[in-house]
């Protein structure tokens, strides 16, 4: 082969590199975000970006490359109406919160609400069924699930391992602009395996003035006693980022801690696996958190964290003894590289260390790396190994039916295990479920007719009755009209003790869609174009604890003809 060819050959390889590292964007708007990957959550890191759509919905959604759907899921929770495309060399994209969707994609996920004669519907597609391509305008951004605002939720993933990725490494067009700021940080003495030591921490203001961050006399002292033998120190840092043209706070990509060029820590968002997204309680302070709400990101990691957020191996855990003292540089970065850099000295003073050995007995706390059994006449609570992201109070009292397990501020990484003996009273069991700190969690009945139920949230559990029906009320319009001109009808629901399981809508007996809007308590019917004579409307919906609550209506439908919406057809 000649050279020129090898060259011109190399040329056309590395072009389509680069095409294909340019998506299309998933809106046609300017992307604006309102949330960026890896933002510190309840219990969850924010696994993708949010982009604004201008405060409301149906806006276009376009494919940002050519794939086919792989995968649709709709639901009143979570992320509502969600379409998974996926791509070329192993990305998935996520388009979620959607409100409606077009051509082919919306006859198919009509189809199986019908076949399965239910609103929430979650499917697979293959591979040749519904090709999209690059910029193909497929579905419009909502605000379903549980979205607390118009928005698209974009996510990119491997779609072998569907691990998160950050899709700002993506080269979507977003400007950036502005450093993450620090506002304050926090030293903490922590046993050998990371976990804090009760009432042994310090906080410090940060400074902002004209050369940058810093903190009073450049300098941090700590007591001796936050030294130990076989502990250590530990930083974290109250440190946001911020963007343009927004007044979000967004996490930060990367952090490092260093001393004298030794990286001590480093932390970047790059990828979260779902099934380690709860560690965020063992990332961030949660101390802190629960006491002034504020996130503080951990220079150090604790035992047992599995996030793939940190690439090197040093844990940030520094073994400072009194009269010691080091330097430390920690710098905070976003995508683009907009950096933030602080320095300081850390110095234990001298005088007497820390004798470690009287924390954390196993008699006064649960300890993560051991399970816990308990079991009565009447009560059986399985409490699995490594549940706890740190050693917590053991606080249990098994007086059935009214138990306490734990704090209800400690947060657990796995559910628990409960069982409870029905209570005997002339109630049927069916209306009877588990209730943790006064909230319904699903509750099953096993072989031996005993409540079960898994938590995932420590503090009261007892047994709750249920034997109110789900109250349905018609919305804009009203139930004794006996002319419906509307062609979208909506329903207040409401349910005051566990959930709504199931619901339907009837119309001349057939089985029709109806969206059920979770978090404003409503339902919603596009009714279909139907002959000018008396028809019948049913709604039944049914709680998880068999009650059943029916709305019925007959009547005429407006004598206009009802104007079909025709969305613009993509197949
Ligand atoms: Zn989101």
């Amino acid at each position: 082969m000649k050279l020129n060819t090898i060259v011109f050959l190399f040329l056309i390889s590395t072009m389509k590199l680069i095409a294909q590292s340019t998506y299309h964007p998933p809106l046609l708007i300017p992307l604006s975000l309102a949330a960026n990957f890896g933002e510190l959550r309840p219990n969850h890191f924010h696994m993708g970006v949010d982009f604004k759509t201008n405060g409301k919905e149906g806006l276009p959604l376009y494919a940002i490359e050519d794939g086919y759907v792989a995968r649709v899921k709709i639901s009143p929770n979570g992320y509502g109406k969600v379409i998974y495309v996926n791509h070329p060399n192993n990305i998935t994209s996520v388009y979620a919160h959607c409100s409606r969707f077009l051509g082919k994609l919306d006859s198919i996920i009509l189809q199986k609400q019908k076949e399965s004669k239910n609103f929430e519907v979650e499917f697979y597609i293959n591979a040749t069924e519904l090709l999209l391509q690059k910029g193909e305008h497929f579905a419009f951004s909502g605000n379903s699930g549980s979205s607390t605002g118009p928005h698209l939720h974009f996510e990119l993933r491997n779609t072998i391992t569907e691990a998160a990725l950050n899709p700002l490494k993506f080269g979507f067009d977003i400007k950036d602009t502005k450093p993450p700021q620090i506002t304050s940080l926090k030293v903490v003495a922590l046993t050998k395996k990371g976990y804090q030591i009760p009432n042994k921490s310090l906080l410090f203001p940060v400074k902002k003035n004209s050369k940058g961050f810093s903190i009073s006399n450049n300098t941090l002292e700590i007591p001796a006693n936050f030294c130990s033998i076989d502990g250590g120190q530990a930083l974290s840092f109250e440190v946001n980022d911020f963007i343009d043209g927004s007044t979000h706070t967004c996490g930060i990509y990367e952090s490092h801690l260093s001393s004298l060029g030794d990286t001590l820590f480093q932390q970047r968002m790059d990828s979260i696996y779902f099934d380690h997204s709860r560690f965020v309680n063992s990332h961030k302070d949660y101390d802190e958190y629960l006491k002034t709400k504020r996130k503080f990101n951990k220079a150090y990691k604790v035992a047992h964290n599995p996030l793939t957020i940190y690439p090197i191996n040093q844990i940030g855990i520094l073994t400072l003894q009194p009269g010691d003292s080091i330097q430390l540089n920690y710098t905070a970065n976003d995508v683009k590289n907009n950096a933030t850099s602080i320095n300081f000295t850390l110095k234990a003073n001298k005088g007497e260390r820390n004798n470690l050995a009287a924390y954390y007995a196993p008699s006064t706390h649960f300890i993560p790396d051991s399970s816990y059994f308990f079991q009565g006449d009447n009560y059986s609570i399985f409490i699995p190994a490594f549940t706890f992201y740190e050693p917590v109070k053991k606080l249990v009292d098994t007086s059935y039916p009214n138990l306490i397990l734990g704090n209800q501020k400690d947060p657990i990484q796995l559910p628990i295990s409960l069982s409870l003996k029905p209570i005997a009273s002339n109630v049927a069991i069916e209306k009877q479920y588990i209730k943790v700190n006064n909230s319904y969690i699903k509750t099953t009945l096993n072989a031996s007719n005993w409540l079960t139920s898994e938590t995932k949230n420590l503090g009261k559990i007892n047994i709750g009755i249920d034997t109110l029906a789900p109250v349905i009320v018609a919305l804009n319009f009203k139930t004794t009209d006996t002319l419906l001109t509307k062609k979208i009808v909506t329903w207040r629901i409401t349910e005051s003790q566990t959930e709504i399981i199931d619901y339907d809508l009837f119309i001349d007996n057939v089985w029709h869609v109806l969206e059920y809007e979770k978090k404003g308590s409503y339902l919603i019917a596009t009714l279909p174009t139907l002959t000018n004579e008396p028809h019948s409307i049913e709604i039944n919906a049914r709680d998880a604890c068999q009650n059943t609550g029916s709305w019925k209506w007959r009547g005429w439908l407006s004598e206009q003809p009802i104007k079909e919406e025709s969305p613009a057809k993509i197949d």
